[in-house]
């Protein structure tokens, strides 16, 4: 606010930190921040117990503190706690007192009538991001020229919102001010009571006690197969960001569509500053049908993009329209070597029709494939790895690389087979070679990255002798086993 930003008029930062002066105003940083980490609440008492100025003051020394503690987590803890302090003040505010206080915290457009407010539609959407559900639907509260009316309540609860948006985007502390006054924020933090040391060591832990037990309840749910989409979001889960309520709903159904436990999901949740047992509990056990008769489903890419869920495609996603497909097609080394190696023949020959013979040829000609490789394997050039049966480790550039999907019908059967590969070749001088098409897309994801970025990678590679056509010699090709780390 205006009026206490004038408090900060004349005082350095060097004064703040170190003078003597101050240290009424430190001491209720500290027990602003220890309060807020030991209870989720901020209580410190108001003139003539604590001066006004010393509060103020107070105040951005803990927000110092925490841009030099770099912990998001505790950030957003705090950041709610102060939002809820704020609201306990905004509560009691005469209604052109909360105008004003909207007004100056960036939220210009709401206005009195009567005895509601009327707030411009874009920034309830604003406010009220985390809050989608029920009557905070912008469709539920309805729309009358772009102006949405509300209650005294709903403002209230929406002005929480603001301000801990607002104090969620802490700044990182400048450079020349963390090297300048390192020492006096160490000894600050130092200074911090026992327990709230205690409690931020024990806060971390719990948090990643929470973590490492919410993902040991996930079972055979495999990370490294999850779409980006899931993975960033699932990091800011862990990160203390609470989120969206469409990037939760996409969690709970993608888990649970994967026959993941609800009670596992809900564990998950626990990390969420905002985190409540009993409702987390409900809106999950409703969405994997636990206590509903709809089990609903993950939300298509389309949909997880204009929601926002979406971070942003990578090569496979461009190949998919859901996530789940996704989830199967990285699950593809999992597969039988003998089928493996039938779908990568099919995805190379790419036939209209299941080309039987040729598959035969191949097969008998290649025996037993073997995807795997021995610890240590050499170094070659790919033109001598071509003449060499081993597994060699090379260097290379990608020269080319493509996302397809393939499909065939099955002979005799009602259905066909789907294959997303990546089509590749590989550079070393001024030469190129031709690959196997890669079904394995863990495989695939970082050649890709490589070829994007122009940089050189380390793979293991074989020589594999392939018949395209009946009655012709094999052509030989490498097959990409792995990246080397
Ligand atoms: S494109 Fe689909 S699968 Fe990929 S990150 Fe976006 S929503 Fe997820």
């Amino acid at each position: 606010m205006p009026s206490a930003s004038k408090i900060l008029d004349g005082v350095s930062l060097s004064s703040l930190l170190d003078d003597h002066y101050y240290a009424e105003a430190r001491a209720l940083a500290l027990s602003r921040l220890e309060t807020s980490a030991t209870s989720g609440r901020i209580d410190l008492e108001g003139p003539p117990i604590n001066d006004e100025s010393d509060i103020v003051l107070g105040y951005v020394i803990s927000r110092l503190v925490l841009a030099a503690a770099e912990n998001q987590a505790l950030v957003n803890y705090v950041a709610l706690s102060e939002a809820r302090r704020a609201e306990r003040f905004l509560d009691s505010e005469a209604d052109e007192g909360l105008v004003e206080v909207a007004n100056s915290l960036g939220i210009t457009t709401l206005e009195l009538n009567g005895s509601g407010f009327n707030l411009n539609f874009i920034d309830y959407v604003r406010a009220a991001s985390n809050l989608r559900e029920g009557d905070w639907k912008l469709s539920n509260r309805g729309v009358s020229n772009g102006v949405v009316t509300l209650d005294r309540r709903t403002v209230v609860r929406l002005m929480r919102e603001v301000i801990r948006q607002h104090l969620e985007e802490l700044p990182e502390a400048p450079r020349e001010i963390k090297d300048q006054f390192e020492g006096t924020i160490d000894d600050l933090q130092s200074k911090v009571s026992k327990t709230f040391v205690e409690r931020i060591g024990g806060l971390n832990e719990v948090v990643g006690e929470r973590q490492a037990e919410a993902m040991k309840e996930l079972g055979r749910f495999d990370l490294s197969k999850a779409p980006p989409c899931f993975n960033l979001n699932l990091m800011d889960l862990q990160a203390g960001v609470n989120l969206a309520h469409p990037s939760r709903f996409f969690i709970t159904t993608f888990l649970s569509s994967l026959n993941q436990d609800p009670e596992a999901v809900m564990r998950l949740f626990a990390t969420a500053p905002d985190f409540k047992e009993a409702y987390t509990r409900y809106q999950v056990e409703h969405i994997t049908g636990k206590t509903s008769s709809t089990q609903y489903s993950p939300p298509k890419c389309d949909t997880l993009v204009s929601s926002g869920v979406c971070p942003g495609p990578n090569a496979l996603c461009r190949q998919i329209r859901h996530p789940l497909s996704y989830y199967r097609v990285m699950a593809e080394s999992e597969k039988d070597s003998r089928i493996r190696m039938e779908r990568i023949l099919l995805a190379a020959l790419k036939k209209e029709e299941y080309p039987v013979q040729l598959l035969k040829q191949n097969i008998d000609n290649l025996g037993e494939v073997d995807f795997s490789y021995p610890e240590k394997i050499e170094m070659r050039k790919l033109s001598a790895a071509s003449k060499n049966k081993d597994a060699s480790q090379v260097r290379v550039k990608v020269s080319h690389f493509q996302g397809r999907v393939y499909s065939v019908d099955m002979p005799g059967e009602e259905r066909k087979i789907w294959i997303t590969k990546a089509v590749l070749n590989l550079r070393q001088g001024n030469v190129d070679y031709d690959c196997l098409p890669l079904t394995d897309w863990k495989v695939a994801l970082p050649i890709n990255e490589a070829n994007f970025k122009s940089q050189e990678i380390d793979l293991v590679v074989r020589p594999m002798e392939i018949i395209f056509h009946e009655n012709e010699d094999p052509r030989k090709m490498f097959m990409v086993l792995a990246v080397v780390d």
